[in-house]
């Protein structure tokens, strides 16, 4: 496989089909220390150089002390390509660390949004990328699903509350496999978290789970994606998308079912 084409087309593919960056965008990558936002950075900028659109790209690193090692190879080695990367150390984060060591990633995934829009106003852009992957995006379907009884994911773009910010996840379509694979050939000096370290019981299970069924079923995660594109809502339980009062007058119907389906029209 190769490994540039293939992620080059998948994040494209995201980039049309949700029309994630536009013609003049100032993008702003926020580069994690890990494989998958070091990837996307990689791919922006090779998108960048072949699309037909003008779009800037910058990124940036929110210090929330959490890194196992310093962070500046990471951000030096994409200076070194040109690129503008800011590194912010965020004083609430690392004051958030010393006074609840145990915090949860609520807390701090609160305070690092907060951050990251404060970094995107003095970077004056406009569109925010993140690193998350189709992997992210399949564990977070299953974990809401069994967990927040919501069926959903993550947005592959959305705005920021204020609607300041578009934010985008190019790499909705792009596996872990891949980010991997591409971070180790291009030699970027990714940076652990210690999180990572300590991934959760839920994510850990998934994860195990994934690994065990794509033994056999390697097109999983392609499956799963593209569920999230092509709903059935007849075939779920929300009555806001089903037409109750047709299923009431058809004849074909089952006559069993009509005081079931109308019961919450
Ligand atoms: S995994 Fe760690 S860095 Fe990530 S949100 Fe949770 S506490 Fe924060």
């Amino acid at each position: 496989m190769d490994l540039e084409k293939t992620l080059l087309r998948k994040t494209g593919e995201a980039v049309a089909r949700f029309r994630m960056i536009r013609d003049g965008d100032r993008v702003a990558v926020a580069l994690s220390g890990g494989k998958d936002s070091a990837t996307l950075l990689e791919a922006l900028l090779l998108l960048s150089r072949r699309s037909p659109i003008e779009f800037s790209i910058c990124a940036f690193t929110v210090e929330q002390g959490k890194f196992l090692r310093p962070i500046e190879p990471i951000g030096e080695y994409f200076q070194a390509r040109g690129v503008s990367w800011t590194y912010f150390r965020d004083a609430p984060s690392l004051r958030l660390l010393e006074d609840q060591p145990g915090h949860g990633c609520d807390l701090c995934s609160r305070y690092r949004r907060r951050a990251v829009y404060e970094i995107a106003h003095d970077l004056g852009v406009n569109v925010i990328a993140f690193g998350h992957t189709a992997d992210d995006f399949c564990e977070a379907l299953l974990r809401n699903t069994m967990f927040t009884g919501k069926l959903s994911a993550l947005p592959a773009v959305t705005t920021s509350r204020d609607g300041e910010y578009r934010l985008i996840r190019p790499l909705v379509y792009v596996s872990e496999d891949i980010t991997r694979a591409y971070a180790e050939s291009r030699g970027i000096p990714v940076v652990p978290c210690g999180c990572s370290l300590r991934t959760g019981t839920v994510r850990r299970s998934l994860r195990d789970i994934f690994r065990e069924l794509e033994r056999e079923h390697p097109h999983l995660k392609e499956n799963m994606l593209t569920a999230m594109g092509n709903l059935d809502p007849r075939r779920l339980l929300d009555t806001r998308f089903l037409d109750l009062e047709r299923a009431e007058e058809t004849s074909g119907a089952p006559a069993e079912l009509l005081p079931i389906l109308t019961e919450n029209a």
